[in-house]
C-alpha cells in the first residue's frame, strides 16, 4: 500500500510510520517539522517538509496514495486558547486541505481526533453517541475536522474514519513540553527534579500506550468501517496515581509539589472502548505500569 501521513515525523505519526515501513507499505510524510524530529522519520519513507495550511497537490501526485493517516496538526490545547485563529487554519483548514488531497486519489482516511478535549467533563465512560462539549479551540477544530470528513464522505465519497484519542503517552513524547504529563513527570524524575501536581491531583485521565494507538491506526486504515471511534482504556487515572506508577518505575522517592489547580481543567475524562472493540477488534494491551516502564527505558537510553 501506499500511505500518506500527515505529522508522520511527529511523536504518535512517527511510531505509526515505523509500523508500516516494517511491513512494507510505501510511507510518504507530510510534516514541516514545527513539532517533529528529522530523526523521527526512518530512511525508508520520504519525508515532505510542508506545510498542510497550502495545497498539497503536488506531493499527491508523487505519492498516489491509497490511503492517507492525517495526524498533523497543532496538538496543544494551551496553544489553542492563546491563539484560537492559528489553530483553525492548521486544524481545520489544513484538514480540509488534506482531504482535498485525498479525494484526488480516492484514499481513505483515518483522522485522529480526541476524546479528552472533545466530550467534556465525564460521569462515566463517554462514548461516541455521546454530546461533544468541547472546552477548548483545539476540541471545536478537532470536532469541525470530523464533520469535514462527513462531508466529503457524503459529497464525494471519500472513505473515512476519525479516531477519538485518550490520553496517549509513551517513547519519543517530549519530556519539556507543556503537554504529556507521563513524559514530563518522568523527564523531572530523570533529572532528580520535583514533579508538579496542579491542584489536589485527583484530576483522572484515560492513559493510552502509544503502542496501542498505532495498533489501533493501523486496524482502522485497513479496515472498512466509517464515523466515529474511541481509543482509550475506558480506565481512568489520577494524577496521584500515575505519579505513584512513576515513582513505582522510577524507584525515586521524590514527593510532589502541589500548585493551584488550573482553571478550566476537566476533573474527569474516560473514553468507553466497547463499540471499538466490537466493530474494529480493537482492544488496548499494554498496561499503564509496562506502558511507564517502556517510556522511562526510552528516556533512560538518552531519548
Ligand atoms: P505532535 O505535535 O508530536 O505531532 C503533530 C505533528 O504535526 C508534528 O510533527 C508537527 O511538526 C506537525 N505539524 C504541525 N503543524 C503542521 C502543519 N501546519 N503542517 C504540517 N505539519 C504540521 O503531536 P502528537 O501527540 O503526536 O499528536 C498527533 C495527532 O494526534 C494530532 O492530530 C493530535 O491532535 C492527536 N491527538 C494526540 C493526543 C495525545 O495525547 N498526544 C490525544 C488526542 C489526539
Amino acid at each position: 500500500m501506499r500511505v500518506l501521513v500527515t505529522g508522520g515525523a511527529g511523536f504518535i505519526g512517527s511510531h505509526v510510520v515505523d509500523a508500516l515501513v516494517g511491513r512494507g507499505d510505501e510511507v510518504h510524510i507530510v510534516d514541516d517539522l514545527s513539532n517533529g524530529k528529522r530523526h523521527n522519520v526512518p530512511a525508508e519513507a520520504t519525508l515532505h517538509v510542508y506545510d498542510i495550511r497550502e495545497p498539497l497537490d503536488g506531493i499527491v501526485d508523487a505519492a498516489a496514495p491509497d490511503r492517507v493517516v492525517h495526524f498533523a496538526a497543532q496538538a496543544d490545547v494551551r496553544v489553542s486558547v492563546a491563539k484560537p485563529a492559528f489553530d483553525a487554519t492548521v486544524n481545520v483548514a489544513g484538514t480540509a486541505n488534506v482531504l482535498e488531497a485525498a479525494r484526488q486519489t480516492g484514499a481513505r482516511v483515518v483522522f485522529a481526533s480526541t476524546g479528552g478535549a472533545i466530550y467534556g467533563e465525564c460521569t462515566r465512560p463517554a462514548r461516541e453517541d455521546d454530546p461533544c462539549l468541547p472546552l477548548s479551540p483545539y476540541g471545536a477544530a478537532k470536532l469541525a475536522g470530523e464533520g469535514y470528513l462527513g462531508a466529503f464522505g457524503r459529497l464525494y465519497g471519500t472513505p473515512h474514519i476519525a479516531l477519538r484519542f485518550g490520553n496517549v503517552y509513551g517513547p519519543r513524547q517530549d519530556p519539556h513540553g507543556e503537554a504529556g504529563v507521563v513524559a514530563i513527570f518522568l523527564g523531572r524524575l530523570l533529572e532528580g527534579e520535583e514533579c508538579r501536581i496542579f491542584g489536589d491531583g485527583s484530576q483522572s485521565r484515560d492513559y493510552v500506550y502509544v503502542g496501542d494507538v498505532v495498533r489501533a491506526t493501523l486496524a482502522a486504515l485497513d479496515s472498512d468501517t466509517e464515523g466515529v471511534l474511541n481509543i482509550g482504556t475506558g480506565v481512568p487515572t489520577s494524577v496521584l496515581e500515575l505519579y505513584a506508577v512513576c515513582r513505582e518505575v522510577t524507584g525515586s522517592d521524590l514527593e510532589a509539589v502541589h500548585e493551584a489547580a488550573r482553571p478550566g481543567e476537566l476533573g474527569r475524562s474516560v473514553l468507553d472502548g466497547e463499540h471499538t472493540a466490537a466493530t474494529l477488534g480493537f482492544r488496548p494491551e499494554v498496561s499503564l505500569a509496562e506502558g511507564v516502564a517502556a517510556t522511562w527505558d526510552w528516556l533512560r537510553a538518552g531519548s
